[in-house]
């Protein structure tokens, strides 16, 4: 026994059971109740979004026995023939099958007589876009004067391409696709009077199959129902859908948080095999990929992370979900165009992999800056000449050096010995956060166990890298190795500006994060690392105390001089 399709049951007959479009729909049915109709409506939309099932209960509104009201009684002789498409008055046409001159002829015959027993003369007119030039003009010689009783409803999926002299004479509605919350409950409500029985993470697949058309959805429905019978679970669905099995994403996440390319490789075999689409299968990673990077930004609980917890999370950096996110993108709109699926999908992973084993671009930079300095920092190759070629820029702020005394000379006595002591346990233990702690100039611990470290004052990049994450964990790790106790509190302090009296020269401004964003954004070199790699700038820091150049002191009334054309000073 064949079953009727749950998309043509469920069909609304009426403007009070169309879920969702809620603008569009209220206009129609103001429409209809006052009977003051447009010659010509254009519904545009994507597939499987209802533009034809409303422009059949629009039809049947304006010809409804019971009216002029706002919607039809889908009893009425006028309104069951419209629904059967045996209505003389509702015509319906398909231009995707016929668009030559005969059928043009005809509609602009039918046009010019009065409806036979309805109020309008309606033509529904389906694929409208792939009407023929000929076809247009004879649709427009009918709206330049067009009779009282003619209607046109012009359905496209490509509103772009209806000719701008109809476009004009008609009035325009784009459906839009229902929220996923609305789809799942109509699903929920539709499977519950058919008496199914089917678990929330099976109605979430079906919500996804349906992709924001809801017909998509029922079909969906349908295909498990066939599959599974009454009662339906997720794993159901995904066989009947033919979607990717959930481990798969799963055990591919994590090999990208582990940078393991043997086992992401070995997944994407694995479905390759299967004869899975690897292009869904990447869609499927990148929706994953998003939802940790939610948990890791904001946290458990938020709208869309259900079934994720901040351990899932804790491979990965925001940085690399982003990273992630946009190779993931890349590949996936490569698949579409048709690239060898297999391929892409391997090198993506290998690239991907890699990422994970690459050191943090922070460490990078500190690493190469950290030159270890008895005296004064020397100046950074390639920047520090640029600078001082800038016209209206004293020398005297760069050349001195930016503490009173070299860290290296602080570090006597018992502080002093604690702060070796804590360097090479740290080294030990985490070797780039040791990097950090060569820039501290003072280490000592208080009677309450708390453990103070002093920076110089402008090393404030520092202070951030041993006040958070990693470096907190390292520095606690090694205070308990070192004073045989883990410290009450990790103070991190910079020192007072009264004692570096060199530098109370004029204050200077700080950029904000926009302002470096910007300015990053306007440099020559990286710009050309966008153009080379595809290269994403997440976030900029000043690496030091903001020089001259970067940061013209408030003072200075001519900042609006550009004094390298690279950072334009605009800001
Ligand atoms: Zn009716």
């Amino acid at each position: 026994m064949s079953r009727r399709p749950l998309a043509r049951t469920y069909r609304p007959q009426r403007f009070s059971e169309v879920i969702g479009q809620q603008a569009p729909v209220r206009a129609l049915a103001a429409a209809a109740a006052r009977g003051e109709v447009a010659s010509a409506y254009i519904f545009s939309g994507t597939r499987g979004i209802g533009k034809t099932t409303i422009a059949r209960v629009f039809a049947k509104a304006l010809n409804c026995e019971q009216g002029p009201a706002e919607d039809c009684c889908d009893a009425c002789g006028p309104c069951q023939e419209i629904a059967q498409g045996r209505s003389l008055d509702t015509l319906e046409m398909d231009a995707a099958t016929h668009t030559g001159i005969d059928d043009v002829r005809e509609l602009r015959e039918a046009a010019q007589y009065p409806p036979s027993r309805e109020r309008f003369r309606v033509f529904i007119i389906d694929e409208a876009h792939q009407l023929s030039q000929s076809a247009w003009n004879g649709l427009l010689k009918v709206l330049e004067e067009p009779p009282d009783w003619c209607v046109f409803l012009l359905c496209t999926t490509e509103p772009h391409k209806i000719p701008p002299t109809i476009e004009s004479r008609a009035l325009h509605f784009a459906f839009r696709s229902p929220p996923a919350a609305l789809i799942r409950e109509h699903l929920a409500h539709i499977a519950h009077q058919e008496q199914l029985t089917i678990d929330d993470e099976a109605l979430d697949l079906l919500v996804k199959a349906a992709d924001g058309s809801v017909r998509d959805g029922l079909s969906a429905l349908d295909q498990a129902r066939a599959y599974a019978g009454e009662t339906i679970s997720k794993d159901q669905v995904r066989d009947a859908l033919g979607l990717v099995p959930g481990e798969a994403i799963r055990d591919y996440v994590k090999a990208l948080g582990d940078g393991d390319a043997t086992a992401g490789l070995a997944v994407v075999a694995r479905l390759d095999e299967q004869g899975q689409d690897l292009r869904s299968f990447i869609a499927e990673v990148l929706e994953q990929v998003r939802r940790l990077s939610l948990v890791l930004a904001a946290g458990e609980g938020v709208s869309g992370t259900e079934g994720l917890s901040p351990q899932d999370a804790a491979a990965f950096s925001v940085e690399q979900l982003v990273w992630l996110g946009r190779v993931l993108d890349q590949t996936e709109a490569r698949l579409r165009q048709g690239g060898p699926q297999r391929t892409l999908l391997d090198l993506a992973t290998v690239r991907m992999t890699a990422m994970a084993k690459m050191t943090p671009l922070d460490d990078l930079i500190e690493r190469l800056s950290d030159v270890p300095a008895p005296g004064s920092e020397p100046p950074r190759p390639g920047r520090a000449p640029k600078r001082s070629a800038a016209p209206s820029q004293p020398a005297r702020a760069r050349t001195e050096p930016p503490t009173p005394a070299p860290p290296a000379n602080r570090q006597t006595g018992a502080g002093g010995d604690l702060l070796a002591r804590l360097s090479s346990a740290v080294q030990r233990i985490r070797p780039p956060v040791a990097s950090y702690l060569s820039k501290v100039c003072e280490a000592r611990v208080d009677a309450e166990g708390v453990l103070t470290l002093v920076l110089p004052q402008d090393k404030q990049l520092w202070e951030r890298k041993l006040r958070d994450g990693a470096g907190r964990q390292a520095l606690a790790e090694a205070a308990r190795e070192v004073i045989g106790r883990e410290p009450s509190k990790i103070a991190i302090a910079l020192e007072g500006a009264a004692a570096s009296p060199q530098r109370a020269g004029p204050t200077r401004r700080r950029a904000s994060p926009k302002q470096l964003l910007d300015r990053t954004r306007r440099d020559p070199l990286v710009r050309g690392i966008f153009e080379r790699f595809g290269a994403v700038i997440l976030e900029s820091q000043a690496l030091d105390a903001p020089a001259p150049a970067d940061e013209p002191p408030e003072t200075t009334p001519r900042s609006t001089n550009h004094p390298h054309p690279d950072l334009g000073g605009s800001d």
